[in-house]
């Protein structure tokens, strides 16, 4: 029984990589008929950000990726936000203390710095653990009694885990295979902090286990915690789900790790939505906005450490949820490439349907205030969609069958109109007149007829007859732009031409 979660700690808006891993959960979740959970870390109240959690709510239902199990979609396992479950978490830190795997500490901040240099000082790294624990506050060196004495007078107290002395630890990873390490050097880590709020490490493991999660999916940031992780399932008795951590996206030029900031100072989005700092007010780009359909958006991501080892690049949803396997994710940091986002929704942009891009459209022709019904719309989408990466570009490759054009391309206008041009176009405006049935066949047949007959030039008559309709020598077939404004149209904008 295949359950996965993705488990966001809503300290801002959600950027590329944390929505590859939510695709990723995804993705192995529906290929093995799985449950796909959403879980909120919000246990820092420190880095909590206002509007963060419906920013990733809404994320992942635009990349049409939803969550069937977490806030909102109660699912027998909630509540799925763990400020709401923070009275569960003290009861398994004091099973460990219990069973002689944790402890309490008293140490001041003061004081752990303090040590901290003295082992600087010496050429040492100091670590919390069996190395120094006997030099330190808590309920290893001191009494029980004098252990209870100190908790019941109300003074801060944190619960360590108690990391093993000399073992190596065998992890098992399913992307990197096993992975050793040596709990010497581990610190004995917090679980349960001094304001009575539990750690990531505990309420995840704890949440993990009551939620029932059969693998976690996550970020390669998280493998140095795996050790602990693991260490605390075997203290609890629970049997461990299975781990992959994804790689590291890096930059697209230079090296390291591709971060929230890289998106302004580079010129392009890395969060999927448009994100609004409620302090700042600053905002920044989101693919959304931008024009991205989530369809490229999302075939990218699943590209950014995987590959189906073939060479079909083009992927639908529905066709990655198919081919998508955790074993053929790299180990390597993978570089997302903006050009290749680019070209992936360009990809897209050209199989969606003509029918799927009319809201889109309609959406900047009602900004613009023009009026248009949708099987028009449709048309021009269909004339155009060849020639554009984005829907704006819809716009930008046919604004002529939406308004006549302002104004005209200086250099083409030179070209192409000539002085004799003028009544040439007055007797094309007869031929046009003269078409009865309005479609682009019959008046290219009349139009090159009549060329033909009056021994003209083809472009004495083609250039300055689409310079009238488009305003430049852009554009697709001139006939179908003809019958596509139709008639009526096309005469007044030749008129307007020649004038
Ligand atoms: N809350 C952690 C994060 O923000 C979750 C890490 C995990 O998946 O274990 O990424």
């Amino acid at each position: 029984n295949v359950r996965v979660r993705f488990a966001p700690s809503p300290t801002g808006p959600l950027h590329i990589g944390g929505v590859r891993t939510a695709l990723y959960n995804y993705l192995f979740a529906k290929k093995h008929g799985g449950t796909f959970v959403l879980r909120i870390e919000d246990t820092d109240q420190n880095r909590y950000v206002e509007g963060a959690e419906n920013y990733i709510i809404e994320a992942l239902n635009w990349c049409g990726i939803p969550f069937e199990e977490g806030p909102g979609k109660e699912g027998g396992f909630g509540p799925y936000r763990q400020s709401e479950r923070k009275n569960k978490y003290f009861a398994f830190a004091e099973k460990l203390i219990a069973s002689g795997d944790a402890y309490y500490a008293f140490d001041t901040a003061e004081a752990l710095d303090a040590h901290r240099k003295e082992h600087e000082e010496n050429g040492k790294t100091f670590i919390y653990n069996w190395h120094n624990r006997n030099k330190l506050e808590n309920s290893l060196t001191i009494s029980t009694e004098e252990t209870q004495q100190r908790i019941d007078a109300g003074e801060d107290y944190v619960i360590r885990f108690k990391s093993p002395e000399n073992e190596i630890l065998e992890l098992e990873d399913i992307i990197r295979g096993s992975v050793e390490v040596d709990t010497n050097l581990l610190d004995d880590k917090v679980l349960f902090k001094a304001d009575g709020m539990p750690t990531y490490h505990l309420a995840n493991i704890v949440d993990d286990h009551l939620m029932e999660i059969s693998h976690v999916i996550r970020g390669e940031e998280w493998l140095p915690s795996l050790a602990l992780h693991v260490m605390l399932y075997r203290a609890f008795g629970w049997e461990a789900p299975q781990f992959a951590h994804l790689p590291l996206i890096m930059k697209p030029v230079g090296k390291g790790k591709l971060s929230k900031r890289d998106g302004d100072k580079m010129g392009f989005p890395v969060f999927p939505l448009e994100w609004k700092d409620p302090k700042t007010g600053d905002t920044a780009a989101g693919y959304r906005e931008d024009g991205y359909l989530p369809e490229a958006m999302v075939n990218m991501l699943a590209f950014l450490g995987w590959n189906p080892g073939t060479e079909k690049e083009i992927y639908t949803l529905e066709e990655l949820v198919n081919d998508f396997d955790l074993e053929r994710v790299h180990k390597s940091g993978a570089k997302f490439d903006p050009e290749k986002t680019k070209w992936f929704q360009q990809q897209h942009l050209h199989r969606a349907t003509d029918e799927s891009l009319v809201s889109g459209l309609q959406a900047i022709l009602t900004e613009k205030q023009i009026s248009c019904d949708d099987a028009y719309v449709q048309h021009v989408i269909h004339l155009v969609k060849e020639r554009a990466v984005f829907i704006a570009d819809l716009w930008e490759q046919g604004n002529f069958f939406f308004e006549r054009p302002t104004s005209y391309d200086e250099k083409a206008a030179k070209k192409a109109w000539k002085e004799d041009t003028g009544s040439i176009m007055t007797s094309l405006s007869k031929i046009v007149a003269e078409t009865e049935d309005f479609t682009a066949e019959n008046l290219s047949a009349n139009v090159k007829e009549w060329i033909q007959s009056e021994g003209l030039g083809f472009g004495k008559v083609m250039q300055p007859l689409r310079l009238s309709l488009v305003g430049s020598m852009s554009g697709p077939d001139v006939f179908e732009i003809a019958s596509t404004i139709g008639q009526e149209k096309t005469l007044e904008r030749i008129r307007f031409a020649i004038e």
